[in-house]
């Protein structure tokens, strides 16, 4: 697999120096400089999901792992299911949220895991990560316990609630976990000073596994094809996916699913009030509001990142500009989704809640819709306890560790601090 760098044509890597190095020149992504089209897609969907997401990801990867490799890759990474739920007569849920730490992010973060433990052969590596929740989750289950790998992850303390960091500072081995006396903002600086060291940098040899490595994206093409595999067979070419969307590599990961030949009518777009994609949909002009804090939290991005890769598929021909509409939803009407959920007998969060409101509001007939449920409504407990007034239970994963011992360090938000814990607990200096 060839990708290029979408700010510096000249700049081309191979998958494996795409995975390590994250970014390219200039902070630009990469994209493959080919996608492939699949052919006997309803061969494909009669797959176990394991066995066709290998034939996916060989297929995207090409020769460069080897068949083999990506079977093992896939058969560690994706060991639970992705099951499609009935939600009304014409609307569906996917829910990516059966992982061990219930929100999709946990398909990339493992996958990805697994690539980098076989590509950086024995070499050690640190990964530095800042998290608001979600991502420092996934991020060390996918982690925990490869040899060579270290992972370091920064919150801001008292930030995130109480269960969402017991999923990640309970870990302990190669997972090191720091509170910073301070907010996420400070602790994305902190990661990017240490990345912008050399000392740092080289020494530890850090990776920062974040949202725009493209091993995560290509992970999440998979389920996009489980989904219409589950499907009525006479329904398949009628599938709307509504895509509950932050820095938008889910609908990235859609679309490039669309482009290797899944019957995928369209996609919404949908958002919270952070709306900078529905608006420029509608007007043509990128204008990125402040970002507002809403219910659904992990959507509060005005400047998504992956969007670059959206313009390429559109600008390199692969697909139209018409089979994305944009949908933003404000709290007023996430709220009443997720009552309507409820009075259809499922529960739901507010992201997934609101991918449910754009695609109801805007099926046409024949159509079926699938929203994404991207997260388990217990990650978002207290706000889904006070919007339905009915008490969730725990599952599994969260009632696990919801007893055990939290592991964290703590330091001020200082870089030198930071970079003194870091070497002494890596390198025992
Ligand atoms: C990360 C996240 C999103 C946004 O996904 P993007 O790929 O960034 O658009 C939506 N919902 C939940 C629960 C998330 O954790």
């Amino acid at each position: 697999m060839q990708l290029v760098n979408l700010k510096d044509a000249s700049e081309q890597v191979s998958f494996a120096q795409a995975v390590k190095q994250g970014l390219g020149r200039n902070q630009g992504l990469f994209f493959p400089t080919e996608i492939p089209a699949l052919d006997d897609i309803d061969g494909l969907l009669a797959l176990p999901f394991a066995e066709r997401s290998i034939k996916i990801l060989s297929s995207l990867i090409g020769s460069e792992l080897g068949e083999d490799m990506v079977a093992e890759i896939v058969n560690t990474a994706f060991t639970f299911p992705a099951p499609v739920a009935q939600v009304t007569d014409n609307v569906y849920s996917l829910e990516l949220f059966h992982g061990p730490t219930l929100a999709f992010k946990d398909f990339g973060g493992r996958f990805m895991a697994q690539c980098l433990s076989r590509i950086s052969d024995g070499n050690p590596i640190t990964i530095l990560t800042a998290t608001s929740g979600d991502t420092g989750a996934a991020v060390a289950h996918a982690f925990h316990g490869l040899d060579n790998i270290n992972v370091v992850i920064l919150f801001p303390k008292g930030k995130i609630s109480p269960l969402q960091q017991k999923l990640f500072t309970t870990l302990g081995d190669n997972i090191h976990t720091v509170a910073i006396e301070s907010d996420f903002d400070a602790c994305q600086a902190l990661v990017k000073q240490s990345f912008d060291d050399p000392d740092v940098r080289e020494g530890l040899h850090l990776n920062s596994a974040n949202s725009i490595n493209i091993s995560r994206l290509l992970a999440q093409v998979c389920y996009y094809f489980e989904a219409v595999a589950q499907l009525p067979a006479e329904k398949r070419d009628q599938v709307v996916f509504s895509v509950p969307s932050g820095n938008f590599g889910n609908l990235t990961a859609g679309m490039i699913a669309k482009t290797m030949g899944l019957p995928i009518k369209r996609f919404i777009a949908a958002t919270n009030l952070n709306d900078t994609v529905p608006r420029y949909l509608k007007t043509g002009e990128w204008a990125p509001n402040a970002t507002v804090a809403t219910m659904s939290n992990a959507m509060d991005v005005s400047q998504p990142n992956n969007w670059p890769r959206i313009e390429a598929l559109i600008e390199r021909g692969y697909l139209d500009k018409s089979v994305i509409r944009g949908e933003s939803v404000d709290e007023e009407y996430t709220q009443l989704a997720m009552r309507q959920l409820l009075k259809e007998g499922y529960t739901s969060e507010p992201h997934a809640a609101i991918a449910y409101r754009a695609v109801s509001h805007d099926l046409e007939p024949g159509e079926i819709g699938v929203f994404l449920g991207t997260a388990h409504p217990a990650k978002f407990r207290e706000t889904v306890e006070n919007v339905l007034g009915t008490p969730l239970s725990l599952p599994q994963p969260l009632a696990d560790c919801a007893n055990k011992e939290s592991l964290e360090a703590e330091l001020p938000a200082d870089y030198e601090a930071l970079k003194a814990h870091m070497f002494a607990l890596l390198k025992g200096e």
